[in-house]
C-alpha cells in the first residue's frame, strides 16, 4: 500500500504525535472527545522528511492527498475550495512533535481571490460584511506575501501605517471597507512590484505553495538554532494542518484568545489569557491592539465564555496537565483552534508539578517527568528582570556557556577586574580568551564574556565551575586588548562603559540590564526530593575550592568527582615556589621547591574534606602543561630568577624549551608524573596528611581519599605512577600510626585508555571519564578552538549539537560503554564516574544512566539538574 501521509482530524489521536506533530494530534484528540474543532487534515511529519529527501519538493503522492484531504474537508464542512457561492476558506499552520513556538510558519484566510471576494460581497448584504471580506483578503495578501514568498512584512505593515495616517486612525479596526479594500490593491500591487509577478489567484495553488512554506519553515534559521537549545532532533520534521477558517473578525460578536488554563509564570492555578473582539489571531500575539484579560470575554460573550470554561477543564482533566490553547468566537459561538502542554517559567514549572500531585493528577514519577532540567538552571543564578530584558535588543551573541545574567562595567584584564572589583565596582571581565592565570580576575567579576573559545574552554569551565555568567566565543567582536576596547554591532566599548550579558542565552546588550536574585520556591525542594528517591546515579560535583564544594553539598553533592589540583597552584602565595619547581635543574631543586608547596596543598585538600564531611573526594594530580604556569610578565621573571639565582636569560631558556606546539597532546596529565615523580610523592603527601588530620577530627566519617591520574593511555604508564603514590600513601601511614584506605584510580580520557580498559582495569579502583578529552581526541578536534568551526557544521546539519556540550552518544559514547564493558569483568569492584563537562548535560546523563555509570559528576550549579535528570532516566528506563 502507498505511504499514507495525510490523516483528516477524525482519524488520529494524541497518541500519534510523532506522526502528526504536537498540534495535529491534539487536534485529533479534541475531535475525539467532542470539543468543537472545525474540521480539517494534517499532512504528517514523515511527509515533511519526504519533501526534504526528494529535494525539496512536494511529491505528487502527497499533494493527491493532500487534495483528496481537501475534498474530505469540502463535504465535511458543506463548503467548496474557490466556489463562488460557498467558499472554503483555510488556514495552513505548522506543527512540530515537540512545540516550538513562534519558530515555523503559518498563513491564515488562505482561498480568497478577486472573484471569490466578490462572490462573498455579492451573497452578503451586510455592510460590517464587506468590510470582513476586505480585512481578511488583505491579511490573507500580507502573509502569504510574507511567509511563503519572503517579501518583508514591512512593506505592507508601512502601506497600513499610512493609509490609517491618512484617513486620521489609530487603529486597523477603524479602517473602513473602502479603506481595507484599496489596501488589498495596494498589497497586490507592491507584491507585483516585489516578485515581478501577479499574486497568486488559484487557490489549489496557494495551497501547494503555503504548504511547502511550512515545510521549508523547519529549516529557518531561527528554528534550527532553538531546536539546538532545545535538544530536538532535525530528523523530526514538521506536519502541516490543513483547517477550515473561522472567523474571529467577521463582526463584533466575533473575537480571537489565547489563554492558560494555569498561570505560566507563578503556576498559580488560574485562568489565564487574553481575548480581541473583532480579530484574527496573528493579532493577539503581534500586539497590534491591547487584548483585554480572558476573564473579560465573560460580560461580551456569556454563552461562548462559559463554555469555554468547560473546556479548559475537560482538557486539563484529560491531558493532566496546564494547556495552551488557541480559540475563536464566531459569531458568539466557541472553536478551539489549538491545545498543547504549555509552555512555563522553571517556578511555574514546580509549583504545577507539584499542584498536579496534589490534586491527583499526577504521580511522582510523572510530576519528576514533567520538568525539563534545563529550566532549573535559571533557578540558581541572577537573573536579568524580565521586563527590562524583554524591552532590550541584543548587540551579539556568543555561546551561552554558564548561565546566568551578569551587567557591569568593562574590563580588559584580570587585575584591572580585581581592583575595580575591590573598590566596589561591579565589571565584566572581556577577553580574547581566560587564561588560568585569570582565575582571581574572573571570581571578582559579575560575568565574563570572550571572543574565542567553546563550552569547554577555560572560560567556560572555570565560570560553570564558579557559578559566573559567562558568556564565550563571540566572534563578531572586534578585540583590541592593547588598547582596552573592542567594537560589537558597529559600536566601540571603552573600559568603564557598561555591558550586560546572558549566561543561558548568550545574548550580549549594550549598557545596564536591571537584575534579580534567584529564588528557591518551595517547591523546588519537593520535586527534588521526588527525584532523589528515584533515581539510582549518583550526582557528585567538580569542585576546587571549599566554596564551591559547600554551594554543591547545598544543592545536593553527594561528593567530589572531580577536584582539579592545578587551580591550587595559581593562587598567589604559590605560584611563585610552583615556577621555582618548573624552572629547576636537579631533582632536589625541584623537591625544595615543592616542599615549599606541600602545606598549602595540605591545608586545601583538609578543607575539602571539611566540607564534605565524609562523603567522597576525588583528587585529580596535576594535569595542565608546565608552560601554562610560567611567568610572561618581565617583571615576573626578574622576580624568579633573582628566587632561583639564576640568569634572567637562563629562566628565558627554559620558559623558551617548555613550548610545545600541541600542548593539548604534549606534556600533560600523567606524563608529568612519569618525568617527575616528585610532583606526585609531593600530592599524594598532601592528600594523605590531610586525609590523616581530618579523619582524627571526625571519627565518625569515613575519609577514603580517591586518587585519580589523568590522561592515562597505558596500563604500564599507570602503574608506574601508581606505584609512586602507593609507596609514598603507605609510608605515611605507617608513620603516622594509623589505617586509612585509600583507593587509586585513573581518568579515561584518551581513546587508547577505552580501548585498553581491560588492561587499565587491573590496576584501576575507578574510571572516570574526562569525556572533554576524550571528546577531542576522538574527534580530533582541539577543545579550544572548535567553536570557530563548529558553526559551519550547524549551518550544514553535519553536526546538531555541539559535542564538548552534548555527548556523542555514537563515538564517544561507544568508547565510554565499551571500557565498562571491557574493566568490570577484570576488576568487578571497579566504580565508574563521569566528570566531563557532560556530567551536567541531562542527555548525557540519561545515556550515562543507561551504560551503567556509578555517579555523574558536575559543576556545582549543575548538580540539581543532573540529579532530576538522573531521576528521569530511571523513571523513564522503569
Ligand atoms: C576532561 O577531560 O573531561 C576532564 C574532566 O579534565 P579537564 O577538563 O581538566 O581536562
Ligand atoms: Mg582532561
Amino acid at each position: 500500500m502507498a505511504n499514507k501521509w495525510v490523516y483528516m482530524f477524525s482519524e488520529g489521536d494524541m497518541t500519534m504525535r510523532n506522526l502528526l506533530g504536537g498540534k495535529g494530534a491534539n487536534l485529533a484528540e479534541m475531535t475525539s472527545i467532542g470539543l468543537p474543532v472545525p474540521q480539517g487534515f494534517t499532512i504528517t511529519t514523515e511527509a515533511c522528511t519526504q519533501y526534504y529527501e526528494d529535494g525539496r519538493k512536494i511529491n505528487d503522492e502527497i499533494m493527491a492527498q493532500a487534495m483528496e484531504g481537501v475534498k474530505k474537508m469540502e463535504e465535511i464542512n458543506g463548503k467548496k475550495f474557490g466556489d463562488l457561492k460557498n467558499p472554503l476558506l483555510v488556514s495552513v499552520r505548522s506543527g512540530a512533535r515537540a512545540s516550538m513556538p513562534g519558530m515555523m510558519d503559518t498563513i491564515l484566510n488562505l482561498g480568497l481571490n478577486d472573484e471569490v471576494v466578490a462572490a462573498m460581497i455579492a451573497g452578503n448584504p451586510d455592510p460590517a460584511f464587506e468590510r470582513f471580506v476586505y480585512d481578511s483578503y488583505r491579511r490573507f495578501i500580507q502573509m502569504f506575501s510574507d511567509v511563503v514568498m519572503e517579501v518583508g512584512k514591512k512593506y505592507f505593515e508601512q502601506l497600513i501605517d499610512k493609509m490609517k495616517e491618512e484617513r486620521g486612525v489609530k487603529f486597523d479596526i477603524d479602517l473602513t471597507a473602502a479603506d481595507l479594500k484599496e489596501l488589498a490593491e495596494q498589497f497586490k500591487a507592491e507584491y507585483k512590484n516585489q516578485l515581478g509577478t501577479d499574486f497568486p489567484s488559484d487557490p489549489v495553488e496557494q495551497l501547494k505553495l503555503a504548504i511547502e512554506a511550512v515545510f521549508r519553515s523547519w529549516d529557518n534559521p531561527r528554528a534550527n538554532v532553538y531546536r539546538r537549545d532545545n535538544d530536538i532532533p532535525y530528523s523530526w520534521g514538521t506536519a502541516v494542518n490543513v483547517m477550515p477558517m473561522v472567523f474571529g473578525n467577521l463582526n463584533n460578536e466575533s473575537g480571537t484568545g489565547v489563554a492558560f488554563t494555569r498561570d505560566p509564570a507563578t503556576g498559580e492555578n488560574k485562568l489565564m489569557g487574553e481575548f480581541l473582539i473583532n480579530a484574527q489571531g496573528e493579532d493577539v500575539v503581534a500586539g497590534v491592539r491591547t487584548p483585554m484579560p480572558i476573564a473579560q470575554m465573560e460580560q461580551e460573550f456569556p454563552e461562548a465564555y462559559a463554555e469555554f470554561l468547560k473546556v479548559c477543564e475537560t482538557l486539563e482533566n484529560h491531558y493532566h496537565d496546564m494547556q495552551d490553547m488557541e480559540f475563536t468566537v464566531e459569531n458568539k459561538k466557541l472553536y478551539m483552534l489549538q491545545c498543547r502542554n504549555g509552555k512555563r517559567t522553571a517556578p511555574a514549572a514546580l509549583k504545577i508539578a507539584c499542584d498536579l500531585v496534589d490534586e491527583g493528577h499526577k504521580t511522582e514519577e510523572e510530576a519528576v517527568l514533567m520538568i525539563d532540567p534545563r529550566n532549573l538552571d535559571t533557578l540558581l543564578h541572577p537573573q536579568f528582570d524580565a521586563a527590562a530584558l524583554k524591552a532590550a535588543t541584543p548587540l551579539g551573541k556568543g555561546l551561552g556557556a554558564s548561565p546566568g545574567a551578569a551587567c557591569g562595567k568593562v574590563v580588559f584584564t584580570a587585575e584591572d577586574a580585581e581592583a575595580w572589583n575591590a573598590r566596589g565596582e561591579k565589571v565584566v571581565l572581556v577577553r580574547l580568551e581566560t587564561s588560568p592565570e585569570d582565575i582571581t580576575g574572573m571570581k571578582a567579576s559579575q560575568g565574563i564574556l570572550t571572543v574565542r573559545g567553546g563550552m569547554t574552554s577555560h572560560a567556560a569551565v572555570v565560570a560553570r565551575g564558579m557559578g559566573t555568567c559567562c558568556v564565550s566565543g563571540c566572534g563578531d567582536i572586534a578585540m583590541d586588548e592593547e588598547n582596552k576596547k573592542f567594537t560589537l554591532a558597529g559600536k566601540e566599548f571603552h573600559e568603564g562603559d557598561y555591558i550586560s550579558i546572558d549566561g543561558t542565552t548568550g545574548n550580549i546588550y549594550d549598557g545596564a540590564i536591571k537584575t534579580v536574585d534567584a529564588t528557591i520556591a518551595g517547591e523546588f525542594g519537593r520535586v527534588m526530593a521526588w527525584a532523589d528517591k528515584y533515581r539510582t546515579l549518583k550526582v557528585r560535583t567538580n569542585a576546587d575550592t571549599p566554596a564551591d564544594a559547600k554551594k554543591a553539598r547545598e544543592l545536593g553533592a553527594e561528593g567530589i568527582g572531580l577536584c582539579r589540583t592545578e587551580h591550587m597552584f595559581f593562587e598567589e602565595d604559590r605560584i611563585a615556589a610552583f615556577r621555582e619547581m618548573i624552572c629547576s635543574d636537579t631533582v632536589e631543586e625541584r623537591e625544595a621547591a615543592l616542599e615549599k608547596i606541600l602545606p598549602y596543598q595540605q591545608g586545601d585538600f583538609e578543607a575539602l574534606y571539611e566540607a564534605l564531611e565524609g562523603n567522597p573526594v576525588t583528587i585529580r594530580f596535576l594535569d595542565p602543561p608546565l608552560h601554562e604556569f610560567v611567568p610572561t610578565e618581565e617583571a615576573d621573571i626578574e622576580k624568579l630568577a633573582k628566587a632561583q639565582g639564576k640568569s634572567v636569560e637562563t629562566i628565558k631558556n627554559i620558559i623558551a624549551s617548555l613550548h610545545e606546539f600541541n600542548p593539548m597532546m604534549g606534556h600533560r596529565g600523567c606524563r608529568l608524573a612519569v618525568t617527575y615523580p616528585e610532583i606526585a610523592k609531593m600530592q599524594t603527601k598532601a592528600v594523605i596528611r590531610a586525609a590523616i588530620n581530618v579523619q582524627k577530627k571526625h571519627s565518625d566519617w569515613t575519609v577514603k581519599p580517591e586518587i585519580m591520574i589523568p590522561l592515562v593511555c597505558e596500563v604500564k604508564e599507570l602503574k608506574y605512577v601508581k606505584k609512586v603514590v602507593v609507596e609514598t600513601a603507605d609510608a605515611e601511614i605507617a608513620a603516622a600510626g594509623v589505617k586509612l584506605e585509600y583507593e587509586v584510580g585513573t581518568m579515561i580520557e584518551i581513546p587508547r585508555a577505552a580501548l585498553t580498559a581491560d588492561e587499565i582495569a587491573t590496576e584501576a579502583d575507578f574510571f572516570c571519564f574526562g569525556t572533554n578529552d576524550l571528546t577531542q581526541m576522538t574527534f580530533g578536534f582541539s577543545r579550544d578552538d572548535a567553536g570557530k568551526f563548529l558553526n559551519a557544521y550547524y549551518d550544514t546539519k553535519i553536526f546538531e549539537n555541539d559535542p564538548f556540550a552534548k555527548l556523542d552518544q555514537n563515538g564517544v559514547g561507544k568508547l565510554m560503554d565499551m571500557a565498562i564493558k571491557l574493566g568490570k569483568p577484570v576488576n568487578p569492584k571497579l566504580h565508574v564516574g563521569i566528570c566531563g563537562e557532560h556530567g551536567g548535560d541531562p542527555s548525557s546523563v540519561e545515556f550515562c544512566h543507561k551504560i551503567g555509570l556509578d555517579y555523574v559528576s558536575c559543576s556545582p550549579f549543575r548538580v540539581p539538574i543532573a540529579r532530576l535528570a538522573a531521576a528521569q532516566a530511571a523513571i523513564s528506563q522503569k
